[in-house]
């Protein structure tokens, strides 16, 4: 068993536990049956998609990170994200994106390659960024990635969380991510590689902002050659240890700054 893999973190906007239950997502269902996994992970407040992802990868809550709306605070900049460390210590990291706010979780020149596409009418974003990373992914052998897939927020916000839109949006993210797998079994690197899945936040009516369980109670999944199989984790999971349980498949140092911790409990001994 190696003591350290490669890292794929892959985020599902806005998408709730109960809405991969109610959606059919084999893809998803094919990670959390060779991994270990968590359907009542904790976000924070305000469960916003840039306070949340600060959170995600710079491992600190937002009273202390200052992000506290989409709109980005250079005070955050004072905690090292994930990529920022993976890229000190000499690793190739890549990021594949919808939402160019998300640009702000790397330090200028923490990222090998990053690819931003904004959402064009009559497209599906989240599978043309999954068939990008996977090309990135086969040909390039990054050592962490990041990739972001949005429908389920869109979806959420347009129709209202749980409706069966939002639904729908799920299984063309469990597509996408069918896609990705596809692509990485084919070319033998899907058993080498850890993949982190979990969302940033959820969502009730067609709003999120953190004032309902709803909102904050996140799917996490981790999967990979290091970590235990169809395993239901018992220890509590925090938004912030998605950083540090990186650095940790990744055999990183964590920053003293990080609040979060690996969550041990997923990897054999
Ligand atoms: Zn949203």
């Amino acid at each position: 068993m190696p003591s350290t893999t490669p890292a794929v973190i892959i985020v599902f906007d806005g998408c709730r536990p109960d809405g991969l239950a109610q959606a059919a997502t084999p893809h998803v269902d094919s990670l959390w049956q060779r991994g270990a996994y968590t359907w009542a992970a904790q976000s924070v407040v305000p469960s916003y998609t840039l306070p949340t992802h600060t959170t995600m990868f710079r491992s600190i809550s937002p009273d202390r990170h200052g992000v506290l709306s989409n709109t980005f605070n250079p005070a955050a900049c004072a905690y090292p994200s994930i990529l920022d460390v993976a890229h000190t210590a000499g690793l190739h990291t890549a990021m594949f994106y919808s939402w160019g706010e998300l640009r702000d979780l790397a330090a200028p020149g923490s990222l090998e390659f990053s690819y931003l596409r904004a959402p064009r009418p009559d497209e599906d974003i989240d599978a043309h960024l999954a068939g990008v990373a996977a090309d990135y992914l086969v040909h390039e052998r990054p050592d962490l990635t990041f990739l972001y897939l949005q429908q389920s927020d869109i979806a959420g916000h347009d129709a209202g969380w749980m409706s069966r839109p939002y639904l729908d949006a799920i299984e063309a993210m469990d597509r996408a991510l069918g896609l990705l797998l596809t692509r990485l079994e084919s070319a033998g690197l899907r058993e080498q590689i850890t993949f982190l899945l979990l969302a940033d936040h959820g969502g009730q009516g067609r709003t999120h902002d953190g004032t309902a369980p709803e909102d904050t109670r996140i799917p996490w999944i981790i999967s990979g050659p290091m970590t235990r199989r169809n395993h239901a984790l018992h220890q509590a999971v925090h938004l912030a240890d998605t950083a540090a349980t990186l650095a940790h498949v990744l055999g990183l140092n964590t920053p003293a700054t990080w609040e979060g911790r690996p969550v041990r409990e997923a990897f054999y001994d």
